[in-house]
């Protein structure tokens, strides 16, 4: 079994990406960026759930159009976020696209088996720290310093930098989530 540590998953998500996707955020972030927009998604969690358990709850009548990984650090559970991508390749789309606070250069200077394994099968990979002073408040990326990295669909993500942000508010068992990247004027939710 491979335990992670999760924060929660949704479906539907429709301000992260192209169509209703499913969504996932990792707990637990060793980056500590000084402009985090999720601080509470940074310490790692005692209560590990094992990925492959996980998976098996997801409903299978769920039709995803793709998948959105953020967090929290998902190339800080390397192993789970493998798992993770392979299981949606086998049930759902290859458009997954994850969110992550280090660069391209950095996860490959890894030299790991499951992070290699991981760029060469997601779709999109939105890289680097966010920087709250170079944050122009348009895209689906927090800010101007961070890429976007396409490996494949690239029909999806033709104005992904440039598309406006809108907020998902959603409501888990009386607690309100916001979902997305953003806007300037906001200040909460932002992967
Ligand atoms: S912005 Fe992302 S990568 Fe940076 S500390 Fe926060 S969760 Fe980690």
């Amino acid at each position: 079994m491979t335990a992670c540590g999760l924060n929660r998953i949704y479906f539907p998500v429709t301000s992260l990406g192209e169509g209703r996707r499913l969504g996932v955020w990792f707990q637990g972030c060793k980056k500590r960026c000084p402009d985090c927009m999720s601080p509470e998604m940074q310490p790692f969690t005692q209560d590990t759930v094992a990925m492959e358990d996980v998976l098996d709850r997801i409903p299978g009548d769920i039709a995803p159009d793709g998948m959105t990984v953020s967090g929290g650090e998902p190339f800080d559970q390397p192993a789970a976020l493998r798992l993770l991508t392979a299981w949606f390749l086998d049930h759902h789309t290859d458009d997954i696209l994850v969110y992550t606070g280090y660069t391209i250069e950095e996860l490959r200077a890894r030299s790991d088996r499951d992070t290699d394994w991981i760029l060469s099968h997601i779709a999109a990979l939105a890289d680097g720290a966010y920087d709250r002073t170079r944050n122009t408040g348009v895209g689906l990326m927090g800010s101007a310093n961070q890429r976007l990295h396409v490996f494949r669909r690239r029909d999806r993500y033709l104005d992904f930098t440039s598309r406006p942000r809108r907020m998902q508010c959603v409501d888990e068992r009386g607690q309100l989530f916001l979902i997305g990247v953003a806007p300037l004027d906001r200040d909460a939710g932002a992967p």
